[in-house]
């Protein structure tokens, strides 16, 4: 049986780290914010927020929501991302996206200050990804992937790290990251050719294809840590991820669970990144 890694377990420790700061912050009087803009009432989009608003609650960081009707007029919403901008109360920024199709996400994305970028999505965030420039902040989901590995103890030095998926949301950053942590590193994409071999060379398979089962049995092999970052509605009414978690948990060593594992770390992270955002206003 596998070794089931939890993103509970990782967040019990993560977000200890993340009291601290934001006590560190409180105490020079500053609240932790993150302003929260949502444009239309996706379903999607309104299941987030009440799960980053409620872990910002218990973690001390305050939210402010900026709710924008769906036919909003990209002027409208363009002021209102500048006025968070200058808004020194607020320290982070997270922008629902898909924006409705009349508005230009690329042009809206981009005037975000990357300072408050705590989703990593601005040039400037992804900038620091890939160029280790110190601006904005890393996307939440891979670096979500990293603080798994970290926190059970996977030194990625001289390992071989297969992700799967070059988003730039998730698989091309998590690549990056696993480099920077010394590992080598293959990305897999839809034109990969055998990618159940590909998988099967990896010492650390990370699956970020946004396809469920993707990976089966086939894929893997003993010794293998498995982090699947995927999240879908099952047939049955059940969330799954990209891996066949039946037929791949009894072969590898460590596998991340759907649900339980890589979504809950993602949550932590991104409040995470607004506790350090408010700490990098105070020096
Ligand atoms: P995406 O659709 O933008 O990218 C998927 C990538 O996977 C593409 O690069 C594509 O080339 C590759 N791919 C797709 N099918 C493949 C296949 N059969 N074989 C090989 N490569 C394949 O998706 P994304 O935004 O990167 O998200 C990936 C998954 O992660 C989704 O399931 C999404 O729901 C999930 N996700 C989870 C979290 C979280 O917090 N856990 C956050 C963001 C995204």
């Amino acid at each position: 049986m596998a070794k089931q890694l939890l993103g509970k377990e990782v967040n019990a420790s993560y977000n200890e780290r993340v009291k601290e700061m934001v006590s560190k912050v409180v105490a020079q009087g500053v609240t932790p914010t993150l302003g929260i803009i949502r444009v239309g009432e996706r379903e999607d989009d309104l299941s987030y927020e009440r799960g980053a608003t409620k872990r910002c609650e218990t973690l001390g960081v305050a939210c402010e929501k900026f709710v924008l009707p769906e036919d909003v007029s990209e002027e409208e919403l363009l002021r209102t991302i500048e006025e968070v901008n200058q808004n020194d109360k607020i320290h982070g920024v997270l922008l629902f996206r898909p924006l409705p199709k009349h508005l230009n996400e690329e042009k809206v994305i981009q005037t975000l200050d990357p300072k408050k970028d705590v989703d990593g999505i601005t040039d400037g965030s992804l900038a620091a990804v890939f160029a280790g420039k110190n601006l904005g902040f890393p996307p939440c989901t891979p670096q979500g992937c990293m603080e798994i590995l970290d926190h059970y103890g996977y030194d990625l030095t001289g390992k071989k790290v297969v992700v799967i998926g070059r988003s730039l949301v998730v698989g091309k950053p998590a690549a990056m990251m696993a480099l920077k942590k010394n590992a080598t590193v293959t990305i897999c994409h839809t034109k990969t050719k055998d990618l159940a071999k590909n998988c099967q060379e990896a010492d650390i398979l990370i699956v970020a294809a946004g396809k469920a089962g993707v990976v089966d049995a086939s894929y893997v092999r003993p010794g293998q840590v498995v982090i699947d970052v995927g999240i879908h509605m099952g047939d049955d009414g059940k969330l799954c991820g990209d891996v066949k978690y039946e037929e791949v948990e009894p072969v590898v060593e460590a596998i991340t669970p759907v649900p339980g594992g890589c979504g809950s770390v993602t949550t932590s992270v991104l409040v995470g990144h607004v506790a350090e955002a408010a700490m990098r206003t105070l020096s």
